[in-house]
């Protein structure tokens, strides 16, 4: 493979897709779709476009293999985040290339990834690398907002796009070294935790301000908010979280990794467990968490109203049931003229195994391309779209072969996004390994 000609041209069609405005709302994938479509035309890959509503474009195109094992689906969403224009110093949607990075909303979330998997396929095709797995491309729209408008629209109304597959390859997952630690962390995202919001409602006689009594509605609430917040609901370690943290604690100074390796049993330590709670990441890994994000009282000042409601966003693990969490927090509160009930349907959390051929072939990618890493499995305390694969039976993993310090992380959803050129380079090669390694005959 000619990997500087590859290079250079990922990092020119990353360019252009990141000098498309897609930013969700109102998103307008539809210019991103054409765009990579033309890209795909260029090559004799035909591609099917589908707009979910007026502007709002998913698309799918297909390298067929021989069919004797399951597809590979490689998808990225086409929409971005709001950029805030007066925090960044260079133009978000300008394209720019500086000091060896490339600027741009989208340079890691996600528009980079979208570039890789499309060069990679291109590639394969051009050498005419005999595969044994469809390779399927696809592009969707509104993962920033939910994803109704990209994957759940695929997933209810286009599930013939993902026909024969067996495996998903998205975001995240990236090589980081962790401040003090003696060697890099790749990590595969192989789950994600996923968003329960519960309604807590309290009612009761409307009044005066003037006169008030212990139990108004709004009173009620608070006490058994606070009853909530005091309460601790009992840790969980998946095997898989374990093992995340048995990895990590092979890399980092012995102060840090001391406990980590058995977390079920450290975590009944009350010292341990005050010290391991302090990283909000880390505690969001081994628990349900309760962050409590809206409060609804009375519209005016000396009106006590006859009801008060507060909504937690609940991160559920997988294994998690949300009948169960509910039942725990009426518990807890101990009240019954409080309701409690779900917002919305429950996205149950899912997994993907840490043991798949597809799972470790990129952890040998990702050894590749940082030789001391340790490689990891992964959850996410956030989602993404695999989430939505992943229900359609699919083996769902976050795959990013990316090498990136924290700096760097913060700048996805943040200012000045940018990817570095050594990274796509690098990244194309990961992809094309990656995909030969898995798919080729
Ligand atoms: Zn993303």
């Amino acid at each position: 493979m000619d990997w500087t000609g590859l290079g250079d041209e990922a990092i020119d069609l990353l360019r252009r897709y990141l000098m498309i405005d897609t930013t969700n709302p109102p998103g307008a994938e539809i210019a991103g779709a054409r765009f990579l479509a033309d890209v795909l035309a260029r090559e004799g890959l035909a591609s099917e476009i589908v707009e979910s509503a007026p502007g709002r474009a998913n698309l799918v195109a297909r390298l067929a293999g021989d069919g004797a094992l399951g597809g590979v689906v490689l998808h990225h969403h086409i929409d971005v985040v709001y950029a805030d224009r007066r925090y960044w110093t260079v133009d978000p949607f300008g394209g720019e290339i500086r000091d060896g990075f490339l600027y741009g909303r989208g340079a890691l979330d996600m528009k980079s990834t979208g570039i890789l998997q499309l060069v990679a396929l291109l590639a394969l095709k051009r050498a005419r690398v005999p595969l044994k797995r469809d390779l399927i491309f696809l592009a969707t729209a509104d993962e920033e907002a939910g994803s109704a408008y990209g994957a759940r629209f695929v997933a209810d109304r286009h599930r013939d796009w993902l026909a024969g597959a067996e495996y998903a390859i998205s975001e995240l997952g990236a090589i980081v070294t962790p401040p003090g630690a003696r060697a890099p962390f790749a990590s595969i995202v192989i789950s994600e935790k996923t968003a329960l919001a519960v309604r807590l409602t309290a009612r009761g006689a409307p009044g005066h301000a003037s006169m008030p009594w212990p139990d108004t509605a709004p009173h009620r609430l608070v006490r058994a908010l606070g009853r909530l917040l005091d309460a601790e609901r009992p840790t969980r370690v998946l095997p898989e979280v374990q093992e995340y943290f048995a990895r990590m604690a092979q890399i980092l100074p012995p102060v840090e990794a001391a406990g980590l390796d058995d977390l079920d049993r450290s975590l009944r330590d009350a010292a341990f467990r005050a010290r391991f709670f302090t990283n909000r990441h880390h505690a969001a890994l081994v628990r349900t968490s309760f962050a409590l994000t809206m409060l609804q009282g009375s519209e005016k000042s000396n009106v006590i109203p006859p009801e008060a409601s507060a909504i937690f966003d609940c991160r559920m693990l997988p294994g998690d049931d949300p009948d169960e969490i509910l039942g725990w927090i009426r518990g807890v509160i101990g009240d019954d003229q409080v309701e409690v009930a779900l917002e919305s349907t429950p996205k149950v959390p899912n997994l993907s195994p840490p043991d798949s051929e597809l799972y470790k072939a990129m952890a040998a990618v990702l050894r590749r391309r940082a030789p001391d890493a340790v490689v990891v499995p992964e959850l996410l305390v956030a989602f993404t779209d695999n989430w939505v694969f992943r229900r359609c039976g699919l083996h769902g993993y976050g795959f990013g072969p990316f090498v990136l310090d924290d700096g760097e992380f913060r700048r996805i959803h943040g200012n000045d996004e940018r990817i570095s050129l050594e990274n796509v380079r690098a990244g194309v090669r990961s992809y094309v390994e990656l995909l030969r390694a898995v798919a080729g005959a």
